[in-house]
């Protein structure tokens, strides 16, 4: 690789941010079990948790979300921000359980859609079907997929193709942007 285009990969790279840098853990092993994971992904949620459908849309002028998300989820979820690597939790959590997203509670992943993608931010290699719609974005040089919750629009990621199989997705997903409920959560 010549030095100059060696050094633009590596700008690239610092841009993009979300770069997959070690290997999946436990990845589904066909697309069967992936089909599972779609169906049966109520099973971990805790007792009792309302599940809002992605259809009930939620619209609240910018005003009041200001008022009912951090200064933090603010900036993620209704600007499209990018919290920085390796600042939420949530990266780290492996108990069973759904992932939320924090603006408005519709369940996006369960725990068994997550891997560990050594970026720093959680990873996920599918979502719950329905939950997320998408977008190009041009905040960079090239264009990235970005997904926001389809509920209330809030900005979750981007979707790159380096995931594990049989997806081959990997979500990269703002903790800040999602709340994280235990199976074994008290209702
Ligand atoms: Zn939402």
């Amino acid at each position: 690789m010549q030095r100059r285009e060696f050094l633009g990969t590596l700008a690239a790279s610092a841009l993009i941010g979300c770069i997959s840098g070690r290997a999946f853990a436990n990845p589904p092993k066909d697309a069967k079990a992936v089909e599972a994971l779609h169906t049966n992904w109520k099973e971990f949620l805790a007792a009792g948790t309302p599940v809002p459908a992605p259809t009930e849309t939620v619209k609240r002028p910018n005003p009041e979300w200001r008022k009912l998300l951090s200064a933090q989820q603010y900036d993620v979820l209704r600007e499209e921000g990018t919290e920085r690597a390796g600042t939420s939790p949530l990266d780290g959590e492996k108990r069973a359980g759904v992932f939320v997203c924090a603006g408005c509670g519709l369940p996006l992943f369960t725990s068994a859609m997550k891997f560990n993608s050594g970026t720093g931010w959680p990873s996920f290699f599918t979502t719950i079907p329905g939950a997320m719609q998408t977008k190009t974005d041009y905040k960079i040089v090239f264009p990235r997929t970005e997904y926001h919750c389809a509920r209330c629009g809030g900005h979750q990621g981007h979707v790159f193709d380096d995931g594990p199989p049989p997806t081959g997705k990997r979500y990269c997903n703002n903790g800040v942007a999602l709340r994280f409920i235990p199976k074994d959560a008290k209702a």
